[in-house]
């Protein structure tokens, strides 16, 4: 039944096989560049003080009890968490034009939004996403049979953004298609549109019709201002536009394990609203029946006691100024080394990513000699950067460009 051949052997995921590769590397002086999660300054998860607080807080809460969360989650959560990517002050949530689901974080709000565009979008149910885009939205969205195009969006040149290209992708696609959008931190170039590079995407998109599924896994992350890292999604509510958001809760809170996050979709009138939130509440009911707990219950503690949250902005300002002088650090080092090419797109790149430039054998080259380990996309993790590897990783870097 479960021959070879309607069974085939399926290669290991990309991200997973490097970090087990990474793990049986006995060199002492192995670096991990793969997959997205934050280190600190010794290369070691972070616990983020908020979080640790809102745990005490909540463990030690003598009415805790293990009962089912609702259908649609814990409303003190998501409620606070639209407000957050909208602004409390929004008038799509004045106007009630808003309804919202927890999830299996941000990945099972990208399926979810999947799931619902299969089932109840009456457009063009093609999915166009940058290329390149996360590894996993191309499977998220042939998993639920909508088919997935690429619009062009990074440059090689200039390591930045290919906007004419994306534009005119976005101008000829067909009206009413669903445009997958990276809220902030573009994952994996680091490359993200200008305010006003995004105010012209939003008229187009107004223009066509198209249908926006903004997935947002770095709000906070990549400039350390929560509102300036939605200030894309804003621009695109303001004009009224109907749109669905993906929301993780993995990075910003350090909650990767315990798989937070939420799924929003802004509409036209509260009616709307209304209905979809039915219906998403029988998809989510016959996947999940109801959404896991414990790091929904950590985000709602900090995001619903005004102290607490000013310490959670506090906390990602530190992780993202990490970030950003390790990118100041590497770009300066490389130019100092006299490094070939031009370094300017490690600064000029933000949140957890960086498209170094560097190619597949480039990459190997320093995986066998260096201990360095990076997809061979040529995409590293800021965040296994440190202040003592930073000079290592320069100097490798240098050696195999040269
Ligand atoms: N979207 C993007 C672009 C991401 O980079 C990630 C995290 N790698 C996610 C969604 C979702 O991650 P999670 O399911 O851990 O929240």
């Amino acid at each position: 039944r479960f021959s070879a051949e309607a069974v085939p052997q399926a290669p290991e995921d990309p991200l997973y096989g490097l970090k087990r590769a990474f793990l049986a590397d006995p060199s002492p002086n192995k670096v991990d560049l793969g997959i997205g999660a934050y280190r600190d300054d010794n290369a070691k998860p972070w616990v983020l003080p908020v979080v640790k607080k809102a745990d005490d807080i909540l463990r030690n809460d003598p009415n805790l009890d293990h009962e089912y969360a609702p259908i649609a989650g814990i409303p003190t959560l998501t409620s606070k968490a639209i407000e957050l990517l909208l602004g409390a002050d929004s008038p799509a949530l004045k106007e009630k034009r808003t309804t919202s689901m927890q999830t299996i974080s941000g990945t099972g709000a990208c399926h979810v939004g999947a799931l619902f565009c299969a089932r109840f979008f009456r457009g063009n149910k093609t999915v166009y996403v940058s290329d390149p885009t996360w590894a996993n939205h191309n499977q998220i969205f042939s998993n639920v049979d909508l088919p997935v195009v690429k619009y062009p969006y990074f440059s090689k040149d200039t390591k930045g953004l290919n906007f004419a290209g994306m534009k005119a992708a976005i101008a000829d696609a067909p009206e009413e298609s669903i445009i997958l959008l990276h809220a902030c931190a573009h994952n994996p170039t680091g490359v993200d549109p200008t305010v006003e590079q995004w105010a012209e995407l939003a008229d187009l998109v107004a223009q066509k019709r198209h249908f926006p599924f903004f997935d947002c896994a770095y709000q906070g992350f990549a400039s350390g201002n929560l509102a300036k890292d939605a200030a894309a999604i804003r621009l695109f509510v303001e004009r009224g536009i109907e749109l669905i958001i993906a929301q993780s809760f993995a990075k910003n809170f350090g909650l990767y394990g315990e798989r937070a996050g939420c799924f929003h979709v802004v509409t036209d009138t509260p009616e709307t609203a209304t209905r979809v939130a039915s219906q998403l509440a029988i998809l989510q009911r016959s996947e999940i029946s109801s959404p896991p707990l414990y790091g929904a219950r950590i985000a709602s503690i900090v995001l619903n006691d005004p102290a607490l949250f000013a310490e959670w902005e506090d906390n990602l300002r530190e992780m993202s100024g990490r970030i950003i002088s390790m990118r100041t650090a590497l770009r300066a080092k490389l130019e100092e080394l006299g490094t070939p090419g031009t370094w300017n797109h490690i600064t000029d790149q933000i949140g957890m990513f960086s498209f170094t430039g560097l190619n597949e054998a480039q990459v190997l080259k320093l995986r066998e000699e260096a201990h360095v380990y990076m997809t061979k996309n040529g995409r590293i993790s800021m965040a296994g950067l440190n202040t003592k590897n930073i000079d290592y990783f320069a100097k490798a870097v240098d050696k195999v460009v040269r």
